[in-house]
């Protein structure tokens, strides 16, 4: 079967099938108006006990544990003001039974999420989800009367894993699930639902956990105790496997392990050529929790801190304190390492209720970014003007997304200034040296890297979606997935003239899309002269490997032959020979 590989690793065990509980609507309405007390103090109970429940799990955990954050969003959401009201609301106005009151709500904040059609923010359904079903665990378990039924789901049997060389078979893990189960004793995960940033992957990637997710129903043809290959590295999951395939996956294995051992050693290993050209490996991250996990990969800072977790989930802007006090974590937790903030990406596919934003035709084309920035200079400004006290925390930059001209970069840094007299009048303190870059997405941008290096500090190239623009590809259209291709000779072509024209007005260029992080394109962009990757934290180690075993002018002989050719394909199988060597 045929997923996403979203944690590398080969896993050979046994399968434990868990299984999701469908849970009664019960479409009833409460008889009595003192029901309607009773259904709201059985809610209220089991929002506290679930909260207990959660913290008393938090308890257990070392304080780097990336399962922290995990609680501390579940804490959160259980004690979240929007759903307390629609819940009780629910309960009191429409004489619902508190079961049915926190399904819908719980409903209606996943759909919020659903909508916002981004991996990323899709996969934050399985938090709200979670949060639900633990409400739901500590009502009273024997729900009255019987009606429709709902899809909400609860991962059961989780904390019951005894057996070694288990691999959880789900339709998709809840977030807490992962927390809550014997992860010591889990080999592999193989889930229907999901995608590369859900939290199933994150968690399972932390952890050096084998995992393929978004199988989908296939999925179902596994029973419980099954002998299960999971192959995270190929995205594949072999169910019932001859004998011969057991011994390929057990060979692969070893070789992974083998390979991974010697990766791990390599985070405190510097990124040098073995020409002596040294290469800066930093990590994309959304939290301060990421820029903690990223530190054991060997990150060097952040390339790429993308600020819409913050903004998102919420039916509120987060105000300047609180997010000064995000952005003085993250600084704070680098240890002095740079990080490059970058200030809000909303719109297109990532959009913020609370904003009350039309729908568009062409939302990547539309209103978003920087464009929402400068037009609604109040939420800039309040954002400038947290980042930059955090700098005092810590070696912040601010880079601006979606640039496609100059007078967005001149507009930005005027409210910049304005922004920095603001601080000054008031006697706070921060960076006044802060650099300022851009995000080179728009290959009007890339075209014109010539103009903008003279304007400011450095450039990151983001080439999701330079090529998206680039090649008229939507990044989320399944259909046309197959022409969204960084290594169309258009792309790669846009990425040289950014880093030539970056070296030339002596301004830095980094790259932060995913090509970044893709072992393939390492050897091409370094002969193109890029000196700094910023990726996923874990697919760190296996770039470093690349760069200490090449040289310079190994890379610059193969990035010339490849700007010489005229197809991706040829590009690709080009780039993948060499790898062999
Ligand atoms: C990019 O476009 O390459 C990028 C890094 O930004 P995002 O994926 O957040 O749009
Ligand atoms: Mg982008």
């Amino acid at each position: 079967m045929k997923g996403i590989g979203a944690s590398p690793g080969i896993a050979i065990g046994r399968a434990l099938v868990l299984k999701k509980q469908e849970i009664l609507v019960t479409g009833m309405s409460l008889p009595n108006e003192e029901d309607v007390q009773r259904e709201t103090e059985k809610f209220e109970y089991a929002v506290r006990t679930a909260v207990g429940e959660v913290e008393a799990i938090k308890a257990t955990l070392p304080e780097d544990d990336a399962g922290l954050e995990v609680m501390e969003v579940q804490i959160e959401l259980l004690q979240d003001e929007q759903i307390r009201t629609d819940v009780i609301g629910k309960i009191a106005v429409e004489k619902r039974y508190a079961s049915d009151a926190v399904i819908e709500v719980i409903e209606a904040a996943r759909e919020t999420f659903r909508n916002m059609n981004d991996e990323y923010f899709s996969a934050r359904m399985a938090d709200v989800q979670d949060a639900g079903n633990r409400i739901l665990r500590h009502l009273n378990g024997s729900l009255p009367g019987a009606g429709q039924m709902i899809g909400a789901t609860q991962i059961l049997g989780a904390a019951q894993i005894v057996r070694e060389n288990t691999i959880i078979i789900a339709e998709d893990i809840a977030p807490s699930d992962t927390i809550v189960m014997d992860i010591t004793k889990v080999s592999g995960f193989a889930t229907q639902a999901g995608s590369k940033t859900s939290h199933a992957a994150i968690i399972a990637k932390a952890k050096g956990i084998p995992a393929v997710v978004g199988c989908g129903a296939g999925l179902d043809i596994i029973k419980t105790d099954d002998l299960v290959i999971v192959d995270g590295s190929g995205g594949l999951v072999i169910v019932r496997p001859s004998q011969s395939k057991i011994d390929e996956y057990a060979a692969k294995k070893i070789a992974f392990t083998k390979q991974a051992a010697v990766l791990n050693t390599l985070s405190d290993v510097g990124a040098c050529t073995t020409d002596g050209v040294r290469i800066h490996l930093l990590a994309n991250i959304s939290s301060a929790a990421e820029m903690q996990e990223s530190l054991a990969f060997g990150a060097e800072g952040s390339g790429l801190l993308r600020t819409e977790l913050l903004f998102m989930g919420r039916n509120t802007m987060p105000g300047e304190e609180e997010q000064f006090e995000f952005y003085r974590s993250i600084a704070a937790g680098a240890k002095g390492r740079p990080i490059i903030v970058r200030t809000l990406d909303i719109g297109g596919d990532k959009q913020l209720p609370y904003f009350g934003l039309p729908a568009e035709a062409n939302p990547f084309l539309g209103y978003r970014a920087i464009r929402i920035s400068l037009d609604r200079k109040e939420t800039f400004i309040t954002q400038l003007r947290a980042i930059l006290r955090a700098s005092q925390y810590g070696q912040l930059k601010i880079m601006l997304p979606m640039i496609s001209n100059i007078q967005e970069v001149r507009q930005a840094r005027a409210i910049l200034e304005e922004a920095k007299t603001g601080l000054s009048l008031a006697d706070i303190a921060f960076d006044k040296d802060i650099a300022l870059g851009i995000m080179i997405e728009i290959p009007s941008a890339a075209v014109t890297a010539d103009i903008l290096a003279k304007e400011v500090d450095f450039f990151s190239i983001g080439t999701n979606d330079l090529c998206q623009y680039t090649l008229a590809v939507d990044r989320m259209n399944e259909r046309v997935k197959h022409l969204y291709d960084p290594f169309n000779p258009g792309v790669l072509r846009l990425i040289r003239n950014v880093i030539g024209q970056g070296d030339q007005h002596h301004i830095h260029t980094g790259m932060c899309g995913e090509l970044a992080g893709d072992t393939l394109a390492t050897l091409l962009l370094l002969g193109m002269g890029l000196r700094e990757f910023s990726m996923s934290a874990s697919s760190i180690p296996a770039v470093k490997n690349i760069i200490i075993h090449n040289s310079m002018e190994r890379a610059r002989e193969i990035s010339q032959h490849v700007m010489a050719m005229d197809s991706s394909q040829a590009i690709t199988d080009y780039l993948q020979e060499a790898m062999k060597s």
